[in-house]
């Protein structure tokens, strides 16, 4: 049976650029999630994330308990395709029209490769959209929310590390912590974790992230030295599908908890992690303060101090979810899935 309810592909009529959303799920309300701007090899390659990433949102909502399905937007650049200022605005205005053509049923927000701005260009022809700048009246960038949750998750992962330790105010102090990836949300990430006196060790394709490891004294490695390195946490915060069959045998962590959407390619991944003994938090939990803190400001209209409180809420929600996994004697990835197949009603 065919898990989306439905999927758009159309060429944008400015830029003949596939312009693919699709909503997954739209039970507990209309469909919220990002817009995804990036080269593919082939745009079938984008359609593909935009089925996984939708889907994982409705899970992330499900599980936070909000009252929003999933959708993604893709826009797959070809391979050497760069945009003027005048295409891109066109390529946010082709996006505008494929989401108001939904009627409410989606709204979009920033993503890899899109972020406040576009979503005010985006507002010119839709009013489907979420965090636009918080001067046109959005939650503006998600990615310092998405942070302060992964702050929460990993709390929680230091108190399950420490054998059910009760939350402590310093959690990382000390701790060995290893960020793959400092774009918007590794670089929160590091200047919080150092704020906290964490060992931090990090790791970015890009080369010029370098000097912010140097400025908040990190060890920088390379990303295949980081993800075999000793560690008490490994933090995916740089692209999906991180964990494999191969990955997960040389992994030298004693816990795996990050913001990357979809880190785990198959469940027999999930197993593996679990009998190696490495503690892996969900990024459907971890990853959605962004989510959260947008929900919370834009649709129920709460001050910042409230949805930051909300988010925050990660630490125990997920402190729930790894007990609920520890009693049933299985990976965490199972549990999650079958709390969102009950709140869906699937
Ligand atoms: P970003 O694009 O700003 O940063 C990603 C960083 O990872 C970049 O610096 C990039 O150079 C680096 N990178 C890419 N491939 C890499 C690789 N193979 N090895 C090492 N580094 C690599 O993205 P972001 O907004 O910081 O999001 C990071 C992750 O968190 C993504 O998976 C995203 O889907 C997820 N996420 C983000 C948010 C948010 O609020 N921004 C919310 C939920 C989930």
């Amino acid at each position: 049976m065919f898990a989306h309810e439905e999927v758009v592909i159309r060429a944008g009529v400015r830029t003949g650029l596939p312009i693919i959303i699709a909503v997954h799920s739209t039970v507990l309300g209309p469909a919220g999630g990002g817009c995804r701007v990036r080269h593919y090899a082939d745009w079938r390659d984008g359609l593909a994330d935009a089925l996984r990433l939708s889907q994982a949102m409705t899970d992330k909502c499900a599980i936070a308990g909000l009252d929003t399905g999933g959708g993604k937007t893709v826009v797959a650049l070809p391979e050497g395709y760069s945009f003027t200022p005048e295409s891109r605005r066109d390529m946010l205005h082709d996006v505008a029209d494929v989401v108001h053509s939904l009627r409410g049923r989606y709204a979009t927000a920033p993503d890899v490769g899109t972020g406040p701005e576009d979503m005010a260009v985006i507002k010119e022809r839709t009013p489907h959209v979420f965090c636009t700048p918080a001067e046109m009246g959005g939650s503006g960038d998600s990615s310092p929310a998405t942070a302060t949750g992964v702050m929460a998750a990993l709390a929680a992962v230091c108190a399950r590390l420490d054998k059910g330790a009760a939350l402590d105010t310093a959690p990382l102090k000390g701790r060995r912590v290893g960020v793959l990836g400092l774009g918007h949300v590794g670089s929160h990430l590091v200047r919080r974790l150092a704020a906290e006196g964490a060992d931090i060790l990090a790791a970015d394709v890009d080369r010029a992230r370098r000097r912010l490891a140097g400025e908040v004294g990190a060890t920088w490695l390379t990303p295949d030295e980081l993800v075999e390195a000793e560690l008490d946490i490994l933090v995916p915060a740089a692209m999906g599908g991180l964990l494999t069959e191969e990955l997960v045998p040389r992994l030298r962590c004693a816990a795996v908890a990050g913001p990357a959407n979809n880190q785990i390619t198959t469940p027999e991944v999930a197993r593996l992690l679990h009998e190696r003994g490495i503690l892996w938090a969900p990024d459907d939990i971890v990853s959605a303060g962004g989510a959260i803190y947008a929900h919370a400001v834009e649709l129920r209209h709460l001050a910042a101090e409230e949805a930051n409180a909300r988010v925050a809420e990660i630490a125990e929600r997920l402190g729930a979810v790894l007990d609920l996994a520890e009693q049933d004697g299985v990976s965490p990835y199972f549990t999650v899935r079958e709390l969102a197949r009950t709140r869906l009603g699937r």
